[in-house]
């Protein structure tokens, strides 16, 4: 092993809560190094994580084009657009999935470059007193020694021990790289990448079947929003059976058999050509930590940290998916800013009530806040406006007019506590809420503020007025 290396801050993890921390710990002049082991599809290493190499990125990639597929079959006519035969080639489409996912990739390698970041790309294994053992990819081994230490080591996919992944049986990563459309497309679980990926395939004509454990569909999102969701869904071809467990599953010569008990009790199998577990991920924990760190692990297998990130042992810190708190990027991405910043001696602080959640199906999923649900049992008393996309001059000439986009304030301040939102572009209009919120405004503010006619962002000011029963665009 070579001498010990010296760095104000370490970080273990190049995705997003990593790669974050280290460029801006770099950018406030701390000598930092960031250690990642990933490879990509070509077999060199890839920097960006979970999310640029085999999550949000490369999946709304496959979202964009079986939309515009699906769209020539389904919305073109409206417009008058016909044509004789439309065909999709899965490779060009997985094609350019791997072109953008190297671009981002590479992108991250270039800024790790300009912000004078060392990168070691292997293993690494923290020790105790601050130390991190790399076992690079070259075989050789460095050893580095950092004032801080930033664990961002993500999160895996959880393998049921009956669906062991393989050719048939996949994860994320599998679920992106077909080489053609699957018939018969099976998903255990109906959360976020069970719906996105299922949306993916059945888009390209594949019979998708989702079995979910729960008896709620969208358990986390607004009731009503999970309700319009579900209409759309059904309409397009998905069959989402809720309340479903599924035990057993069985790769035959005909297909993947899977069995599940329904929510009467009755016992069920389906067969299908491929099968996606999308059940949840877990902390990317395995190796990470040598004996007497001190670092401690919760009942949930993540990193103990507390509000600030920090695991307690001096000098050491844990952000993004391997910690509590939703498994999201840009979770990640506050985090890891913040933490550097409070290494640099600064303020750095995560607000967890205004992370905004999307789903990016057809129609698009959003929300911010709190449900309508919390509040009644929380006992807040609160204001409701909605307002319905088909009412939108904008929607309509799209000819997306599904979906509403819903304001909940508190009854006696009018301060916004939520904004839940289903329809086209919602990924975007969600953020009018978490700014509001972000600075404790009302409903009133937002429904004074001017939004540009004919535009998608009309539902959420009309939403606001009709906090106080005064929208424009509908009967109060
Ligand atoms: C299909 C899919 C779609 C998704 N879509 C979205 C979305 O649209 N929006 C969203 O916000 N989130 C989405 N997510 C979730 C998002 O990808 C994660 O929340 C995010 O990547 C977590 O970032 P992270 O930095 O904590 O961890 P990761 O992205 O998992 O990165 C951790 C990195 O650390 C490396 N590493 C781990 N241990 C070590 C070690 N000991 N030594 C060296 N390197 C190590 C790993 O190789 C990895 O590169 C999606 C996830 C999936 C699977």
């Amino acid at each position: 092993m070579s001498e010990q290396q010296q760095f104000d801050v370490v970080v273990i993890g190049a995705g997003p809560a990593g790669y974050h921390a280290a460029i801006r710990a770099a950018q406030l002049g701390l000598k930092t190094a960031c250690i990642d082991a990933a490879l990509g599809k070509d077999g060199q290493p890839a920097l960006g994580g979970t999310c640029l190499r085999v999550g949000c990125i490369p999946s709304k990639a496959l979202l964009d084009s079986s939309r515009q597929f699906w769209n020539m079959g389904h919305i073109f006519d409206q417009h008058g657009i016909s044509f004789a035969d439309a065909k999709m080639d899965v490779g060009t489409m997985v094609g350019r999935k791997d072109k953008i996912v190297k671009q981002f990739t590479g992108g991250i390698a270039a800024l790790f470059k300009a912000n004078k970041i060392t990168t070691f790309y292997g293993f690494g294994q923290l020790q105790p007193g601050n130390v991190v053992v790399v076992k690079q990819h070259d075989g050789t081994t460095v050893e580095l020694k950092g004032t801080n230490v930033v664990i961002a080591a993500g999160s895996d996919s959880i393998e049921l021990p009956f669906a062991k992944f393989g050719e048939h049986i996949v994860d994320n990563v599998g679920a992106l790289d077909f080489t053609s459309v699957p018939k018969r497309f099976g998903v255990i679980g109906a959360g976020v990448i069970g719906l996105e990926l299922g949306s993916v395939w059945n888009r390209l004509g594949a019979q998708v079947t989702i079995l979910e454990g729960l008896p709620t569909f969208l358990a986390a999102a607004d009731g009503e929003v999970a309700k319009v969701a579900a209409r759309e869904f059904k309409k397009q071809g998905l069959d989402i059976r809720l309340g479903c467990k599924v035990s057993n599953t069985d790769v035959q010569a005909d297909g993947v058999h899977v069995s599940y008990t329904d929510a009467a009790g009755a016992a069920q199998e389906i067969v299908v050509d491929k099968l996606l577990v999308a059940v949840g991920r877990r902390p990317a924990i395995k190796g990470l930590l040598a004996e007497g760190t001190g670092v401690q692990i919760n009942e949930r297998g993540q990193i103990q940290v507390d509000e600030h990130c920090h695991t307690g042992v001096d000098g050491v810190w844990a952000v993004g998916d391997c910690v509590r708190g939703p498994m999201l990027a840009h979770k990640g991405f506050e985090e890891g800013i913040a933490v550097a910043e409070l290494i640099a001696g600064l303020p750095g602080h995560v607000n967890f009530d205004t992370i905004p959640w999307v789903i990016y199906t057809e129609p698009e999923i959003a929300w911010v806040g709190k449900t309508e649900e919390q509040l009644k049992a929380e006992g807040t008393p609160y204001k409701a406006g909605s307002f319905p996309f088909a009412a939108v001059g904008r929607a309509v000439a799209m000819a997306e007019p599904a979906g509403f986009v819903k304001v909940l304030a508190h009854a006696e301040t009018d301060t916004v506590l939520g904004m839940h939102l289903v329809g086209a572009s919602v990924s975007e209009l969600v953020h009018e809420g978490v700014l509001t919120m972000e600075f404790k405004g009302s409903a009133d503010d937002l429904a004074r503020i001017c939004h540009a006619h004919p535009s998608l962002s009309e539902a959420v000011h009309d939403a606001a007025m009709a906090v106080h029963k005064r929208a424009i665009h509908k009967a109060n």
